[in-house]
């Protein structure tokens, strides 16, 4: 096959991308002639084999074996839907059409999840992860399958829940008729951080230019800062819910009374409604729920069908 349309054939313009590590150089994705990127599973490696007079993109696999490059895009699909198996097929349809808006997102692990698995689920539907030790890409943990598990958070976190409405455009009611819709807003939430670290951090301009940026601690660097500026300092919503629940907030109140009722803030019911409205308005929560109002705007129609 030829290929029409100018002198540099097609496989030159593949750009492998590199990382250097401390045992070497390792290779961490590829850039398409399209532009897109496609990060890869430790120890994968792109290759050009000859065939006739061309060369052909080839991913040679940890295991050593090697898979035409399409052969290998269509896997990662694959397994892409796999992930989406048990849920409801609508996050998974998001999904593929968010990794055609945002191509960065190729760099991202989706996985379900369950309270009983993980306990941080129990007041939130989801969480994001920076990269760590184990891996070097940021992942999301959303609970995907059981929406009951919506409506108990529509009661547990209606003050974000109504904002979460308000973005959408839509009522609170139509919400509690829907709790399906909160959890592809938290979904695309969670989303959103990790957009916004990989597209502002992991690669951002800094991260291009100096070679000595670490993405992660700035991004948690930013992170803390806005942390501490909350009514209950440093802690989440999930963690002051948790504290009411417990009946650790009432002696924290008293102890602060004072503090409180200089802000306005006038009982532990109170100081757990207005830290989940401080915390909504935190710069980077902000963006991700802009993120996820703009993704579900968008592509409503995928929602209602
Ligand atoms: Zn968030």
């Amino acid at each position: 096959m030829k290929i029409p349309g100018g002198p540099v054939p097609e496989w030159q313009l593949f750009e492998p991308q590199i990382k250097k590590t401390e045992t070497g150089i390792e290779e961490t994705g590829v850039i398409t002639p399209d532009g897109q990127y496609f990060p890869f599973d430790h120890g994968e490696s792109i290759a050009f084999i000859r065939e006739g007079n061309q060369r052909k993109p080839v991913i040679k696999l940890s295991d050593g074996t090697e898979v035409s490059f399409e052969a290998w895009k269509i896997r990662r699909r694959e397994d892409l839907k796999k992930l989406f198996e048990g849920a409801d097929p609508k996050y998974g349809e998001l999904y593929l059409r968010l990794l055609e808006d945002f191509p960065e997102l190729e760099q991202l692990s989706v996985k379900a999840g369950t309270k009983e698995q993980y306990p941080t689920l129990e007041f939130t539907g989801g969480f994001w992860k920076r990269p760590d030790s184990q891996n070097p890409n940021p992942k999301i943990i959303v609970e995907m399958e059981n929406q009951a598990h919506y409506q108990d958070l529509l009661r547990d976190r209606e003050e974000s829940a109504r904002e979460a409405a308000a973005l959408l455009g839509i009522s609170f009611e139509e919400l509690l008729k829907n709790p399906e819709i909160l959890g592809k807003f938290i979904f695309l939430h969670e989303i959103g951080h990790a957009q916004d670290y990989l597209a502002n951090f992991q690669n951002g301009e800094k991260a291009k230019n100096d070679p000595n940026f670490d993405p992660v601690s700035e991004n948690l660097d930013k992170r803390k800062e806005e942390m501490v500026t909350l009514p209950v300092p440093g802690e989440n919503p999930v963690g002051v819910k948790k504290m009411y629940k417990e009946g650790r907030l009432t002696s924290y109140f008293e102890k602060y009374k004072e503090y409180y009722l200089s802000k306005g803030i006038t009982s532990p019911e109170d100081l757990v409604k207005k830290h989940e409205l401080a915390y909504r308005n935190l710069p980077s929560e902000k963006y991700a729920d802009q993120f996820a109002a703009d993704v579900l705007k968008k592509y409503w129609s995928i929602l209602v069908s």
